[in-house]
């Protein structure tokens, strides 16, 4: 870069980038800070020594019958990433009415025979939901916004492990290479968390509607079979978000080499556990994948075709859904290479993401 520094402790040039906090010196290992106004601003969680995730990795292959594999001597690159992650802390409520259709099941008896029939019930409801609060994780890069990125910063909003400031947290000298840049300030995060929670916030609303018309309806004595909303009217009210200071979350990929083939784990940074782990794919799982291909895009198809007929426009998503998860099977069939397999400490966070952002998550991890 054009301008030069040049290390404090023995005078050798240093290595800087515009987005450069500190760098150490390769002559003399002294840490010279550039950005000494960031010694405070950014917290950063100590990551576990390569020594001590190699043996985790050794613990997770025997664990998966693949010992053989993450020997160290079949390591060919272990690399650690610092990732910042805004925590923002949201609060809203919802101030709601809707207007709903209940349908219920009606039977009469005539002489022998029992005949039934379908009757629907108008029920308008109002209130307000909430506080609901959530602590949501806002990748500080972007581009970044990967599956395995997303569980680790998910991971880290429920088992909060302490973040100590840059300028006190004595990291070793390596790790200093590892800190990705902050590209999204805070206003931009504090926006992105608001606008995931305030979504969140009308599905949950919209649940809650329907479940407060068809009570109503039930409380009644009568059998309820389903709603439909006619029409509704969300609007969030007290919303409140406050962010944590940009967070550096460490997280180390490893590459083995064995039989041939190409292994890689991910796994969190600062207590070892595995994230994801990708491995070549066995025939039997291409055929798999092929299969759910065809499921996929038949039984999308088909779900949309139905509601085409009853609501052309909310069928259009689902097509589209459709057509990309058997794309996507249809790639992982093909193409000879590796299967993502999520730890099962992280099912459930994934379920929720893939609840919330769709089949698109899992492309972003292999695109
Ligand atoms: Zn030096």
């Amino acid at each position: 870069m054009s301008q030069s520094f040049r290390c404090s402790n023995c005078g050798a040039p240093l290595d800087v980038s515009p987005e450069t906090i500190a760098v150490v010196c390769s002559y003399c290992g002294y840490l010279n800070w550039i950005r000494e106004d960031l010694k405070e601003e950014i917290l950063v969680v100590k990551p576990l020594g390569e020594r001590e995730i190699l043996k985790k990795i050794e613990a997770f292959g025997s664990r998966k019958k693949l010992g053989q594999v993450f020997k160290e001597t079949n390591l060919s690159k272990l690399t650690l990433v610092l990732v910042p992650f805004y925590l923002v802390d949201v609060s809203a409520q919802a101030d709601y009415s809707a207007n709903v259709v209940v349908s219920v099941r009606k039977c009469r008896r005539e002489k022998n025979e029992e005949r039934c029939w379908t009757e629907s019930r108008n029920v308008f409801v109002k209130g307000v939901y909430g506080p609901y609060n959530d602590i949501v994780p806002v990748v500080g890069r972007r581009g970044s916004n990967v599956l395995s990125v997303r569980v680790l910063g998910k991971k880290y909003a429920v088992s909060r492990v302490e973040a100590v400031p840059l300028g006190e947290a004595k990291l070793d000298k390596d790790v200093w290479r590892g800190i990705l840049s902050i590209e999204v300030d805070k206003k931009t995060a504090m926006d992105i968390a608001l606008n995931e929670h305030l979504n969140r916030l009308r599905s949950i609303v919209t649940e809650v509607i329907k479940r407060e018309a068809e009570s109503r309806v039930m409380m009644r004595g009568e059998h309820v079979v389903g709603s439909t909303i006619l029409w509704k009217r969300i609007t969030p009210i007290n919303v409140k978000a406050a962010t944590s200071k940009p967070t550096l979350l460490p997280m180390y990929t490893a590459v083995y080499m064995y039989g041939g083939s190409i292994y890689r784990v991910i796994l969190c940074g600062w207590d070892g556990e595995a994230i994801a782990f990708e491995r070549p794919m066995r025939m039997s799982e291409r055929i798999a994948w092929g299969t759910l291909s065809a499921i996929a895009s038949g039984a999308l198809g088909g779900l949309s075709g139905m509601l085409i007929m009853a609501n052309p426009i909310a069928s259009l998503p689902l097509l589209v859904i459709g057509g990309v998860a058997s794309w996507y099977c249809m790639r992982k069939a093909l193409t000879p290479v590796k299967t993502t397999v999520v730890e099962p400490s992280f099912r459930n966070l994934l379920n929720l993401e893939l609840a919330i952002h769709g089949i698109s998550s899992i492309l972003g991890e292999i695109l």
